[in-house]
């Protein structure tokens, strides 16, 4: 008999051993259907290898699993009231356990006798060995033990699972019997075709074997055939958004004119890059297609968007259409700004500045000017948005800095026009596998080419004991006529501490470098004494601009060429290499001295060498990746990022290709399904997937 999606479908009540309580609570973790429950997949895996015998516990063993049987279990209510269950394993050494907070539910766990896994960092305190917390396990004393060689699954610690009895232990007697009462029930979901040509475990056997492996071999196969599947239908949907959206008619232009041309020929002082080129290329078939244009450009700090990004701008102009480009903070609005309406004067364009803070008067009249069409080119922060901003025909919008927009503000940017061309630009340059989950249902362009004469920035780390060397490098560049940042970490939730780093900092500077004009920007500022500041610094009236990370996202001061960043040690790296790009953005060669102190975390040392070691931005983003994880790598909600139950785009990369590459392959029929596989699939697809991952897709 074969299985079907409908029984995947199906609620875990009618399983034995979850009556009404436990499905409540089951359902409150996210688990209400049979499929939910086959994808509650085990956090760890316990076998042999991986169990230490208490005897061998040290401070320094880091988190370690111990297996043992319950000693002793009670309160304590000398000192601090606490709760303490002691093990003794067949090292006959003993571990004590300690839970401080909400024992209540702990005590009811553990009974003299039973055997235990516990997980958690041990620390010698008084006689014993202690864990402080641990995650802990029940296991089966009747069932198959460890020591017959198995490999037994763990599941999430959760306490609110665990209160209500929902341990591992109950979890893999409830799954196993979903296996033997109702196994051949389970469908398969991958077409026959897709399975031979990647290789994967049959999808029933999959399923079982992720929580009841039989081998270290079948685990591993179960975990390929699971990312895999997962990678599958997120891809299936990218593919099927991306179909219907170039299905979406869009404004027609007409191929760019004259225009354009005079812009290259007379008023651009420099020569486009081949990449720029081929990038603005691009845009111009994607907005003549007859389709809406939805491209992401993607680019390194200091290759030159703007300037293709102003090429679009151009030729939508030329077809009698206003544009608009947001942006996410003043400062760069206003940079923006001034580049932008450089440009457009010599051509006779009009271009407005629209930010929150602006007087009433001349707010007024940008207002009317966008609204009467007199205004071609509006740059601008949030304020774009807002309620009250109408164009008379916009008909391309560009949003620089992409992802500090949440998907809300950027589909509210292109809702003040009828279905404007989009064109999206960011300088955080994506990991391959994440681009492609992130935006697979976007037509994306990459500028990889850096513009002629640039020097790649050097970059130096030094310690504390070496700070002269970095004062005396700032000096010398100073005297041949340069400007040099220097940045302080922001420390969260302390931004009275934060302050006072940068504000020592800068009084440092002051006194360090007699006659020398230094300024000062942290958080606390208003954005108007910010951009004095900053435009102090860029016309070359302040030499030195001391910092907290409010400078990070593409400032331009070409004139500058070092940039120190204070505990280095701190920052991530996606930051580090966006303040280096603050510097090597002019013909001179530029420096970027990471000062550190220790102690530096493993991590931290891994951030540094990478910085040191390579200028290239998708390196250093495939390391933030690898450190960070991907949930954390954006570090935002509404970064749209699916949450993946077993696959990690930060190292499940050549999966995620062959499930890419199946996908494409069954749209383009280049592997055959039958009409019932071809049922199953997009069964499984509107059942589990579509809703779960809609809310993933880009503007
Ligand atoms: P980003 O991609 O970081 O937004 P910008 O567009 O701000 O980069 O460009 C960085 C600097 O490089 C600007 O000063 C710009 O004028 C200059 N630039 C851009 N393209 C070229 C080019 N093809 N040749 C020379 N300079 C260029
Ligand atoms: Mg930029």
């Amino acid at each position: 008999m074969s299985g079907s999606i409908d029984f995947l479908n199906e609620s875990i009540q009618f399983l034995k051993g979850v009556g009404p309580r436990r499905s409540e609570a089951m359902e409150n973790h996210g688990i209400r259907t049979v499929n939910d429950l086959l994808q509650f997949y085990p956090r760890r895996y316990l076998d042999r290898a991986t169990v230490t015998p208490i005897k061998h516990l040290t401070d320094s063993s880091g988190p370690t699993t111990v297996v043992g049987t319950v000693i002793s279990a009670g309160t304590v209510r000398r000192g601090r009231r606490r709760f303490e269950v002691v093990i003794r394993d067949e090292s006959l050494a003993r571990l004590k356990c300690v839970w401080f907070r909400r024992t209540g539910w702990v005590e009811k766990v553990f009974s003299v006798g039973d055997r235990v896994a516990f997980h958690g960092r041990p620390q010698k305190y008084g006689r014993d060995m202690n864990m402080v917390h641990p995650d802990f396990d029940k296991l089966d004393e009747d069932g198959p033990s460890l020591d017959t060689g198995r490999i037994i699954a763990l599941y999430s610690g959760s306490a609110d699972l665990q209160e209500t009895g929902t341990t591992s232990k109950t979890l893999r007697r409830v799954i196993y019997g979903l296996f033997k009462d109702h196994g051949t029930r389970i469908p398969e979901i991958l077409p026959e075709s897709i399975r031979t040509r990647f290789q994967l475990l049959d999808g029933r056997v999959a399923r079982r074997a992720i929580h009841f492996p039989k081998s270290q071999s079948e685990l591993d196969a179960a975990r390929r055939r699971l990312k895999f599947e997962e990678l599958f239908f997120v891809q299936l949907m990218l593919a099927k958004t991306r179909q219907l959206r170039n299905r979406e008619p869009g404004l027609t232009f007409d191929a760019p004119g004259l225009l354009c041309q005079q812009f290259m020929e007379a008023v651009l002082p420099f020569s486009l890059t081949n990449d720029q080129r081929r990038v603005a290329e691009e845009i111009f078939a994607d907005c003549s297609s007859g389709r809406q244009m939805n491209r992401l450009l993607q680019g390194d700090v200091g290759c030159g968007k703007t300037v293709v990004a102003i090429l679009a701008l151009l030729h939508a102009i030329e077809n009698g259409y206003q544009t608009a480009i947001m942006a996410p903070t003043e400062i760069l609005a206003e940079q923006h700004y001034q580049s932008i309406s450089g440009y457009m004067d010599a051509l006779n364009l009009e271009t407005t500045l629209l930010k929150g803070q602006q007087k009433a008067a001349v707010r007024r009249s940008a207002l009317e000017a966008i609204g009467a069409g007199k205004t071609k080119v509006t740059v601008g922060t949030h304020a774009l948005i807002q309620e009250g901003v109408a164009f008379d025909n916009l008909g391309l919008v560009v949003v620089d800095e992409q992802h500090r927009f949440g998907v809300m503000q950027r589909l509210a940017l292109r809702e003040k026009g009828r279905d404007p061309h989009m064109l999206l630009m960011t300088a955080t340059p994506i990991p391959r596998s994440l681009a492609l989950t992130l935006y697979g249902d976007l037509d994306v362009s990459v500028i990889r080419e850096m513009p002629p004469g640039r020097k790649p920035v050097r970059t130096v780390a030094k310690k504390e004991l070496e700070r002269s060397e970095a004062y005396d490098l700032i000096r010398e560049q100073i005297e041949s006529g340069n400007q040099a940042y220097i940045v302080y970490p922001l420390v969260e939730e302390s931004e009275k501490l934060d302050l006072k780093d940068a504000q020592t900092g800068f009084e440092k500077v002051v006194a360090e470098f007699p006659g020398v004009s230094v300024g000062l920007v942290h958080g606390r500022m208003k954005p108007a004494e910010k951009d004095d500041v900053m435009r102090q610094f860029k016309n070359g009236d302040l030499k030195i601009v001391v910092s907290t990370t409010v400078i990070e996202v593409g400032v331009d001061v070409p004139g500058a060429t070092v940039m120190v960043i204070e505990h280095a040690e701190r920052f991530g790296l996606s930051q580090l290499h966006q303040l280096r790009g603050r510097v090597g953005r002019s013909t001179e060669q530029s420096y970027c001295i990471l000062m550190y102190d220790y102690p530096v975390s493993e991590d931290g040392r891994i951030r540094i060498d990478t910085m040191v070691s390579t200028n290239d931005g998708f390196k250093v983003s495939e390391t933030d990746l690898r450190l960070r994880g991907a949930g954390d790598f954006f570090g935002t909600r509404q970064s749209g990022l699916p949450e993946f139950k077993i696959a990690d785009l930060a190292s499940d990369g050549d999966v995620l290709m062959e499930a890419r590459e199946a996908v494409e392959a069954l749209m383009s029929d280049g592997v055959s399904a039958s009409d019932e596989e071809k049922a199953t699939l997009s069964g499984y697809f509107s059942t589990f997937v579509f809703e779960e991952q809609a809310g993933m897709i880009r503007i």
